[in-house]
């Protein structure tokens, strides 16, 4: 999964520029996602009694309303929605967050000065513009909001490494955002947890659990030596589905 962020200041077009890059990433048969960050308040219809129930104890709250379903959940770090995410998508797009470190196409409106951020990989202005580069950063400025724009700002995505596994482990000396960042600037830097054979996969409804090298170890090893003791075992690929009833089904 890429990682992708749009930032800006307030009506610099990061939502109707997010929204082109989702149809194309559609288009390209990608499927994708997006992380926003709510400034001011939520206009959510049930809002104030969605955050009663949480505050009461529920640990969501399925606000409904025709076509679409909203979850309310307490407060989660940055982390947490990366990896609720369950890393299912191609790409993921982060919007309204300004001081995260993640390779980040710059919105701004045309008298913005030009913000200098080293996780800045290109600007966009929404206002046609002759020019396509800003001199002082040597990095591209797309302009317009037109299909050959996007294309054009595809070519960022297109290099876009994939995200690291998400378990902010430390066991690269880093947390996962910041050495995200290290892997645009340089392409030898790699996630561990990601590089190791991946020999094991668990997933849980369909989403992809990342394991720590140890625990990826201890479950080979363990599901071999009991499957081993079986008649009929022979070495190969083990597939093991374990039906689960949710809470709502055991009731
Ligand atoms: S080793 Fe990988 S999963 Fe662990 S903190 Fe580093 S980047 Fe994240």
């Amino acid at each position: 999964m890429k990682v992708l962020q749009l930032a800006g200041f307030k009506k610099s077009g990061k939502t109707a520029l997010c929204e082109e890059l989702i149809l194309k990433a559609v288009k390209k048969g990608l499927r994708c996602a997006v992380i926003k960050n709510i400034h001011g308040e939520l206009a959510l219809s049930g809002k104030n009694d969605g955050e009663r129930f949480l505050k009461a104890g529920a640990r969501e709250v399925f606000l409904r309303q025709e076509g679409l379903v909203d979850v309310l959940k307490p407060q989660a770090g940055f982390m947490d929605l990366i990896r609720q995410s369950g890393f299912q998508y191609d790409l993921l797009f982060v919007e309204g967050f300004k001081s995260l470190p993640l390779p980040c196409i710059w919105c701004m409106k045309e008298n913005d000065e030009v913000m200098e951020k080293e996780n800045i990989l290109g600007y966009f202005i929404l206002a046609e513009k002759r020019s396509s580069i800003i001199p002082s950063r040597k990095l591209p400025l797309f302009s317009g909001l037109r299909e050959e724009t996007v294309e054009n700002l595809w070519t960022l995505i297109d290099v876009l490494p994939p995200f690291p596994a998400g378990l902010d482990c430390g066991l690269c000396g880093k947390d996962c955002v910041t050495l995200y960042a290290e892997m645009m600037k340089n392409p030898s830097c790699f996630c561990p947890v990601q590089k190791e054979e991946k020999d094991v996969d668990v997933s849980i409804n369909g989403k992809t659990l990342a394991l720590m090298p140890f625990v990826r170890k201890l479950l080979r090893e363990t599901v071999k030596g009991f499957l081993g003791e079986l008649k009929g075992y022979e070495d190969g690929t083990i597939h093991i589905t374990v039906y689960q009833k949710t809470k709502e089904e055991k009731k």
